[in-house]
């Protein structure tokens, strides 16, 4: 008699932009160089919470030092880099962390990125999607896209979809990544329609679709065809459908908010890993708000866990 094999670990392939991050490290100037961005923080989290999967990156960076050391950094996170195209052409892009009176703001540095120019070869896209059982997105990964890019991105996700792999999307509305409201609002729609699970934060829908309160956000998405919505709602309470099963959490008091940056991505993460590791509704939102709460009491995107 012979055992049953084994089930295969899942396979994730996250798409979008990493940077570079300068972040205050001192009182005269002094900065400290890292690399994140909303997609690379779930990817990121998802490789620490499940090493024995498979987690990949999707994008493009430059061929200059500090592209070799973002994909140094990657590997060294145990994130397969192989979908990573190099361009001669650009570098990675970058933003700097400022602090003034304890309130932090960004300035970036990115309109020429590599990432941009991430969706260029369609058959790159299809060699990159082929046996993957979960792609993940965002809005910021669709605003970096120009035209073309975007519209083959959505192509051939919707082919991958097709041919069994999962689609992961969080709307991640940034209205200053696109031209107007309206462009933003129409390819998040577009984007949203394609995806199994849609994971937005409630009070950017309310901003920029109007939604009266989280169920009006979970209910829109659901609309679309997403099979699973997780919204999110900061301290507020995390409102989820998934197979027509409805749930909620209120997420438990964080006695020291140190730093908000990635709690969504980190959420995300932690989320998907246990729904994928086919845990209940309610417990894969009790594993998306256990991680942001430890990552929202550190300092940073990247929190060691
Ligand atoms: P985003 O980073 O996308 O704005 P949210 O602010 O909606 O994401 O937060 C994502 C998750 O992080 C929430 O669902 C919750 O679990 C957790 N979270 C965020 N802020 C707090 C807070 N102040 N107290 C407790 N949990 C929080």
């Amino acid at each position: 008699m012979t055992a049953a094999a084994p089930p295969r670990a899942p396979r994730i392939l996250s798409i979008g932009e990493c940077m570079v991050e300068l972040a205050p490290a001192g009182p005269d100037g002094l900065f400290r160089r890292g690399f994140a961005g909303d997609t690379m923080n779930t990817a990121w989290y998802l490789a620490r919470l499940r090493p024995d999967w498979a987690v990949g990156y999707l994008s493009a960076v430059g061929q200059d030092t500090i592209s070799d050391a973002m994909l140094a950094f990657m590997a060294q996170a145990g994130i397969a880099t192989e979908h990573v195209a190099r361009r001669a052409d650009r570098t990675v892009g970058l933003y700097l962390i400022e602090l003034r009176d304890g309130e932090r703001s960004f300035a970036y540095w990115r309109d020429r990125s590599a990432a941009r120019r991430l969706a260029e070869d369609a058959d790159a896209l299809d060699r990159a999607f082929a046996g993957t059982d979960l792609i993940y997105l965002s809005g910021i990964t669709l605003a970096v896209l120009k035209g073309d890019g975007r519209a083959r991105l959505l192509d051939r996700l919707a082919a991958a979809r097709a041919g069994g792999a999962r689609i992961a999307f969080d709307p991640n509305l940034r209205p200053r990544l696109w031209p107007g409201t309206a462009a933003m609002c129409a390819a998040v729609t577009e984007a949203a329609g394609l995806a199994d699970i849609v994971l937005p934060s409630h009070d950017d829908e309310a901003t920029h679709f109007g939604d009266v309160d989280p169920a009006a956000t979970r209910d829109r998405y659901a609309a679309l065809g997403a099979g699973t919505v997780v919204v999110k709602d900061g301290p507020g309470d995390i409102l989820a459908v998934s197979d027509g099963m409805r749930a909620g959490l209120r997420p438990d008091p964080v006695a020291r908010v140190v730093d908000t940056t990635a709690a969504g991505d980190s959420f995300n993460a932690g989320f998907l890993a246990a729904h994928l590791a086919g845990e209940s509704l309610d417990a894969a939102l009790r594993a998306g708000a256990a991680l942001s709460a430890r990552v929202i009491g550190g300092r940073g995107a990247l929190v060691e866990i």
